[in-house]
């Protein structure tokens, strides 16, 4: 793991951040840690926020309200360095699809200051825990969707990072694949200490002692471990937990 800061910092702090879509309010004082070894699901109805967020831990827009730190690195203020420790599987597929799997990954890993000889061992060895080893000559066209994402997430480990977010990563997935690729990440907080942000809108992605954050609206409204929320809703399902925390409009509406 890159040593960027002590391991008492928690791997990723949202503080107070709020944005905007030309004066529309995306996100409303939205603060929350992921922590080290543990898989943190941002769970949200369409329209919640999640991908305005996202894109603020990433940097591809800046966040001037409020503050992001990853291993205790401000964002605002480190700027690019800052992002050393993080990996990011972003929502729509970025490989190249007419580079093999290893030219992909290469090229990433370059950009990254690997050596090819180091970029090599590592994808060989990302790629062998992802059941994708005998794949690594094949163009990325000729993959199957499960087997592209799962060469992004390998991309997103070759630099050893300490944070990895992932945005609705099984988007369009069927549900065996799904189940592989979330159990796979899970395995990665807990053989690794990898911490893990989840931005998801399937509650059956979520395991009941990972941690929690339901944003609605902009807003969180609620955060704990998934059994804690469902617990603190007087539910006893997350599903349950989930529909309670996040009325629909006309839900909402209908109650008035
Ligand atoms: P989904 O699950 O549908 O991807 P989301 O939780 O990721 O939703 P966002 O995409 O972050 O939510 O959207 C939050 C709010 O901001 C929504 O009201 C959306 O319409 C609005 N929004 C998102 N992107 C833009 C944009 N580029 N310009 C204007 N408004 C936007």
């Amino acid at each position: 793991m890159t040593a960027s800061a002590p391991d008492s910092a928690p791997a990723l702090e949202v503080d107070h951040v709020s944005f905007a879509y030309a004066g529309r309010k995306a996100l409303d004082d939205v603060s929350f840690r992921v922590r080290r070894g543990r898989f943190t699901a941002l769970l949200g109805p369409n329209g919640a926020g999640k991908t305005t967020l996202f894109s603020l831990i990433t940097r591809l827009f800046d966040a001037r309200i409020g503050s992001i730190r990853i291993c205790g690195q401000d964002l605002a203020r480190a700027g690019a360095s800052a992002l050393a420790p993080l990996g990011v599987v972003f929502q729509q597929p970025t490989l190249d699809l007419d580079l093999s799997v290893r030219q992909n990954l290469r090229y990433f890993a370059r950009l990254r200051g690997l050596s090819v000889k180091d970029a090599d061992r590592r994808i060989d060895d990302q790629l062998a825990r992802l059941d994708m080893a005998e794949r690594v000559g094949e163009k990325v066209r000729s993959l199957n969707g499960g087997h592209r994402r799962r060469v992004e997430i390998a991309r997103a480990l070759l630099h050893d990072p300490e944070v990895v977010v992932l945005d609705e990563a099984t988007v369009g997935l069927d549900v065996p694949t799904r189940k592989a690729i979330v159990s796979h990440v899970h395995e990665l907080t807990r053989s690794r200490g990898l911490a893990v942000l989840w931005t998801t809108h399937l509650i059956d992605e979520i395991e009941t002692d990972d941690d929690l954050v339901v944003l609605h609206r902009g807003r969180i409204v609620a955060t704990g471990t998934a059994r804690s929320v469902v617990e603190a809703t007087g539910t006893t399902t997350l599903d349950a937990a989930f529909a309670r925390l996040t009325p629909r409009a006309e839900t909402v509406e209908e109650a008035r």
